[in-house]
């Protein structure tokens, strides 16, 4: 059966589209990301051949926030191997995204990568591997065809403001568990949350999930090898919700990874990527709309890794 994914997001759209705003919160502990109007909604998907479809507000950029630690994860995983695992686990936390309680336990060493201590951790490991804020930028740019460039305002807001950041990396650094200046690290991972991206650049930039690792863009060899896209689509499902991990895999059946921005990004393994952004949030920090959509989307489509 071919799916008229256009049409199945233009259905989506109408129907999440008078709602937008109506429920869940805009994040306010980022000042900068508290002015960004709820009422919006926009959602677009590439598939594995490249066709795209698009509806709503799916060309409007807005942050990505813990999104980009999907991307950060592949440049480590892809730097380091299986060393990278040394000093980050690979179990969903069942905690906030931004929990201090797990890391005393355990020692300095997050959960995942994809909660806030594991994400500040792969900075870590990335600087040290002599990665820069411009080749990330020139990654998320080469994945998506389109120059990508960091919201400065968002990333000033967040580091002026982000006491728990700042907490779990002063906590992990007096584990012995960050080997770069703490400023620097969080320097580069404020920054990796103020990128800007829209939802169709965002379904593109994902491509190389649905696509067994091969850049978005036909020609451009490997982002990543194979097991390392299955891998990073099994960390999705399992870590990318915080702790809504279990009622995502429940209820939507699909590998996603959202950001308190109001984005959403999910997998349908060998077929397409997906994201949807509507930023007002449930109580978990995900996008209250965007999940409901893509309830929706495995709904009508059929499509979900189960
Ligand atoms: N920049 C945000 C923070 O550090 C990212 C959190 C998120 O998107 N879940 O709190």
């Amino acid at each position: 059966m071919t799916i008229d994914f256009q049409a199945v997001l233009e259905r989506i759209a109408a129907e999440m589209t008078p709602l937008a705003g109506r429920s869940g919160t805009v994040a306010s502990y980022i000042p900068a990301l508290a002015r960004v109007p709820a009422a919006h909604f926009g959602l677009a998907l590439r598939t594995r051949e490249g066709l795209e479809a698009s509806a709503g507000d799916a060309n409007v950029p807005f942050s990505i926030q813990s999104i980009s630690k999907l991307f950060t994860l592949t440049l480590a995983m892809r730097r380091m191997g299986d060393d990278l695992w040394e000093r980050i686990g690979r179990e969903p936390s069942g905690n906030p995204f931004n929990s201090l309680v797990q890391l005393e336990y355990e020692q300095g060493k997050p959960r995942n990568p994809f909660i806030n201590a594991g994400a500040i951790a792969i900075a870590d490991r990335l600087l040290g591997h002599g990665e820069t804020k411009a080749e990330l930028l020139q990654l998320m740019s080469d994945l998506c065809d389109e120059p990508i460039e960091f919201d400065a305002e968002v990333a000033a807001s967040e580091a002026s403001t982000g006491y728990r950041n700042f907490a779990l990396a002063n906590f992990m650094k007096s584990f012995g568990k960050l080997d770069n200046d703490v400023d620097d690290v969080l320097d580069f991972y404020f920054h990796q949350c103020a990128i800007r991206m829209s939802c169709l650049q965002l379904a593109r930039a994902a491509g190389f999930l649905c696509r067994d690792g091969a850049h978005p863009q036909d020609g451009r060899g490997e982002v990543t090898s194979e097991r390392h896209a299955r891998r990073i689509n099994a960390l999705m499902l399992t870590c990318g919700t915080y702790d809504a991990a279990g009622d995502v895999a429940f209820s939507i059946g699909l590998p996603c990874k959202s950001g308190v921005g109001g984005g959403i990004v999910a997998v349908v393994p060998d077929q397409l990527t997906l994201c949807v952004w509507s930023p007002a949030l449930d109580a978990s920090g995900n996008s209250y709309l965007g999940m409901l959509a893509l309830e929706r989307f495995a709904a009508s489509t059929g499509l979900s890794i189960f």
